[in-house]
């Protein structure tokens, strides 16, 4: 059966077709620019013909939906003959709220559930959701799946999931920590499992997602306990434009001094802190900053060092949290491809007992271990796939 991921943002839609049995990756693409004017990516992976950019009119969705599936079934570059061996179409859906423990065969119920949470994610999940509707009114009889970036973390026991805040806050508008990349840190704390050699509901893992967005997770006994991001996935680890954590009073602080209001200093929250901001706004990108940093820019030093700082601290949270940790894994951009960054994280664990080797760090590769066979902490880069997740999720409820 192949599988059709979606993940469909406000202006933007990346697509992959995978064959759910094979686990092979087909075809991928993405849609950018939809409403604006339009742009296409599209590669047939599978016989390796090429990326091809086009720019035809997207206007919405439904047009880019149109356009993804022409181009699967282009006759020249093309990775089907007609849409009925699309078995299944697996959709990301960032916010499942409390509502959706796992993933879900979308019916009209779940199509409502997604909506009733969607002021808890309000720029992600009406995308989604006009994702999901272009691809029912193109495929009608195509069963859709929701995978959740929140589902994975809804094992968190309430101690780690509430705020210090009036209980009605929760009761009556659900404030609580949700977290995020919930598809990532699912995949890769079972491949590490794999990895090791050990069985994923007797094993503590903390999984560091390090991309551009980043977040941590502890993961005992096949169950995630505790993650970083909250209610929203601004909180926790210092991100590329993100600050993370910080006392909330400087909202209303800066609100005063620069008569801004409460979302105007959220928006430079999300998109102008970071270590695009700690680096005096010269980049959000690790490639940039590293090598800024080997070349003695203060300011790319000091977002550098205060981003591993922080994930080394989060790291000693969630090592006590689960009275120990069997392995470390780095995954996501920054997680897979920046040995300097493992580097720096893991010179504060020492005293965990984790031994690393510099020259296994500087590989690289899907699944690169890092620590020592005499390290008390098995440390691996391994190779997140959400899309993958996504299509075996739906799988398993399509076959
Ligand atoms: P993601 O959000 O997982 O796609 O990660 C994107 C981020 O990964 C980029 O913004 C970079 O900061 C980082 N990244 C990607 N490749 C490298 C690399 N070779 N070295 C360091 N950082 C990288």
């Amino acid at each position: 059966m192949k599988i059709l991921v979606i993940n469909c943002g406000s202006s933007s839609l990346k697509f992959q077709v995978i064959d759910a049995v094979t686990e092979e990756l087909l075809a991928k693409g993405l849609c950018e620019r939809i409403g604006i004017d339009g742009s296409i990516t599209y590669e047939n992976v599978k016989d390796g013909t090429g990326k091809e950019t086009s720019n035809p009119a997207i206007p919405d969705h439904n047009v880019a939906i149109s356009l993804v599936i022409d181009a699967l079934m282009n006759d020249r570059t093309g990775v089907i003959k007609s849409l009925d061996e699309i078995g299944a179409v697996g959709h990301r859906i960032v916010h499942g709220g409390e509502a959706f423990t796992s993933s879900v065969v979308i019916n009209d119920e779940v199509i409502q559930a997604i909506k009733d949470v969607s002021d808890l994610a309000p720029l992600h999940n009406p995308a989604n959701l006009i994702g999901v509707a272009a691809c029912q009114k193109l495929m009608p009889g195509t069963p859709m799946v929701a995978v959740f970036d929140t589902a994975f973390h809804q094992t968190m026991p309430s101690k780690a999931y509430m705020y210090a805040l009036p209980l009605s806050y929760y009761e009556d508008y659900k404030i609580r920590r949700y977290g995020f990349h919930g598809t990532s840190h699912s995949f890769v704390s079972k491949k590490a499992a794999e990895i090791v050699g050990k069985d994923y509901a007797d094993l503590k893992t903390i999984v560091c997602h390090l991309g551009n967005g980043a977040s941590i997770s502890a993961v005992m006994n096949g169950k995630c306990v505790d993650t970083s991001m909250g209610l929203t996935p601004l909180e926790g680890l210092i991100m590329g434009t993100r600050s993370g954590d910080l006392d909330p009073a400087i909202v209303e602080f800066i609100a005063n001094k620069e008569n801004k209001t409460a979302s105007e200093v959220l928006n430079v929250l999300n998109k102008k802190s970071g270590v695009f901001a700690l680096s005096g706004e010269f980049s959000s990108d690790f490639r940039d900053l590293e090598s800024a940093y080997k070349k003695g820019d203060k300011k790319a030093q000091l977002a550098v060092d205060a981003f591993a700082y922080r994930v080394a601290k989060y790291v000693g949270a969630y090592t006590a949290a689960m009275n120990g940790v069997d392995v470390i894994a780095f995954t996501a951009g920054i997680g897979e491809n920046s040995p300097f960054v493992r580097e720096k994280v893991l010179s504060y664990l020492g005293y965990l007992g984790i031994e690393y080797d510099p020259a296994a760090n500087a590989q690289r590769g899907d699944v690169v271990k890092i620590s020592t066979d005499s390290s008390k902490v098995a440390v691996y880069a391994i190779a997140t796939n959400e899309e993958l997740a996504i299509a075996r999720e739906t799988y398993a409820l399509c076959k």
